[in-house]
């Protein structure tokens, strides 16, 4: 392997960007945000494009995408976090609805703006495909399929086994579902695209400046973010740390931090898309449990994803995204297994990265005018499309607008804390376990979902 860590594949050709100046004291501006992923940059967009005049500074530990949006996997898909049904109880089958066209739309937003601001993220919206590679996994296709019976929303197509290798040749592929709704994408070209815009539109971001506290305001007196560079006094400030959420006090045990991996080919010759086909560049996905994720990238080769060492002790985070020997090995017989056309390959980068996960693992954007404080997070690993979603959200309840997004289910919820450790780090470790072998039982033959994956599910709290 060429490279392992580095923060990810993603920034290996244009190389980690310059570092922006760092806070230089003590300010006072209109809106202050934490973190320059595409939550808080989005927030910032929106702000900025409602509100010329406002004064707006971003407060980057590192730089802008050092997080989550410059490592994943570049899915910008519809899904709502945590799934409809939830919402279906507590708000109804209407609004979800509303809420599931919104994301549905929302890819389209991030794809016009993209284009607007001369982002050139490699998008190209050929849906998404979700294959079952085994029997057990064929019966959770079955089920997914009869549930979107009743979401015609997702606009989703059962495929046969020929069908699915007509698209693209998973080995092993007994039935996928289409979703037209999804767009594969660069997503550090996205992230480095994002923070240029926001800048062309008069937003400060502050890199290499770590906020410690953030306090909330109160009768005449502003809230503000505290860095080791100085203190920022605002009417608003916004938390946009996903899964570094858990470094600050305040928050440690509001979202956990797990850990997604990914490793990515050398390019791959014509032959071998040959074999392949994966015309459609369509983002791929299986029905494991330890579920895996893939895209056929601009430049020809393959990135994919899962779950390796899913959370340290304490909710610590990693820093450069380096990644266990075992789990590169893991993701190398899952890519060899799923397209043996590809087994000459090298593989050529690893990475890994932390996303917020909350304790029911559903979103959620929160602002309070009282305190002028807000934040939106916890999209587990479904935030690529959610962010734009939730920044626009967010820049509408800053504002005091009511808009169709802020009647949203995932706005203004309260969500119960992670268990002290070390029973959070018992449940995760012990949870993926039963994933890995439920997984292992069902591809070796068995024919339902494995009893093991739903003690699992139980233990996960979802
Ligand atoms: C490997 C991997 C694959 C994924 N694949 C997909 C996918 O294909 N599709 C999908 O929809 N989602 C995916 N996700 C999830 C998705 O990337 C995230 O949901 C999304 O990027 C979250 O954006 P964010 O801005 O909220 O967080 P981040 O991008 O993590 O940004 C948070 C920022 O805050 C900064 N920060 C943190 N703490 C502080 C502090 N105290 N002071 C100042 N700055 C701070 C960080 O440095 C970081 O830049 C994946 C995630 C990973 C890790």
């Amino acid at each position: 392997m060429t490279t392992n860590g580095n923060v990810s594949f993603w920034y290996a050709a244009d190389g980690l960007p310059t570092p922006r100046p760092a806070l230089a004291g003590d300010a006072e501006v209109d809106v202050v945000i934490v973190g320059a992923g595409y939550t808080g940059l989005w927030s910032a967009y929106y702000l900025a494009k409602a509100d010329p005049t406002l004064r707006i500074a971003v407060l980057e530990s590192r730089f802008a995408g050092f997080g989550a949006s410059g490592r994943n996997g570049g899915w910008l898909a519809n899904n709502i976090t945590g799934g409809r049904d939830g919402y279906v109880k507590s708000h109804g089958r209407a609004l979800v609805g509303d809420f599931q066209r919104m994301l549905n739309d929302t890819i389209d937003e991030v794809i016009n703006v993209a284009a607007a601001e001369g982002i050139e993220a490699h998008i190209h919206k050929g849906g998404e495909l979700l294959v079952a590679r085994n029997q057990a996994q064929l019966g959770r296709l079955e089920a997914m399929a009869a549930d979107q019976a009743a979401w015609p929303e997702d606009e989703a197509v059962r495929l046969s086994a020929e069908q699915t290798r007509a698209r693209i040749n998973v080995a092993g592929a007994l039935g996928s579902i289409h979703i037209p709704h999804c767009a594969r994408l660069d997503p550090a070209r996205l992230v480095r695209g994002l923070a240029g815009a926001v800048e062309r539109l008069g937003v400060q971001i502050y890199e290499n400046t770590l906020v410690t506290e953030i306090h909330p305001g109160a009768k005449g007196a502003s809230a503000y973010a505290v860095t080791e560079r100085g203190i920022v006094r605002a009417g608003h400030v916004l938390r946009a740390t996903e899964g570094f959420t858990a470094n600050l006090a305040s928050a440690h045990r509001d979202w956990l931090p797990m850990n997604s991996s990914m490793i990515v080919t050398t390019p791959l010759g014509e032959d071998t898309w040959e074999q392949l086909g994966w015309e459609g560049l369509e983002t791929v996905e299986d029905f494991a449990h330890a579920y895996v994720y893939a895209q056929r990238t601009h430049d020809g080769r393959i990135a994919i994803g899962g779950r390796g060492v899913p959370y340290r002790y304490g909710s610590r985070t990693d820093m450069d995204g380096s990644t266990q020997p075992a789990t590169v090995k893991a993701l190398t017989e899952i890519l060899h297994s799923m397209f043996p056309a590809a087994d000459a390959a090298r593989i050529d980068h690893a990475w890994s990265g932390v996303l917020g996960v909350p304790r029911d693992w559903r979103a959620t954007v929160n602002y309070d005018r009282a305190t002028g404080l807000g934040f939106a997070g916890g999209y587990v690993g479904t935030g690529v499309t959610a962010t734009n979603l939730a920044g626009r959200t967010l820049a509408d309840l800053v504002l005091g607008r009511v808009t169709a997004a802020t009647a949203m289910p995932w706005v203004n919820r309260t969500v119960r804390r992670w268990e002290p450790e070390p029973l959070r780090w018992l449940a995760v470790k012990g949870m993926y376990g039963l994933y890995h072998r439920a997984d292992a039982q069902e591809a070796d033959g068995r024919m339902t979902t494995s009893p093991l994956a739903r003690l699992a599910n139980r233990i996960s709290g979802r």
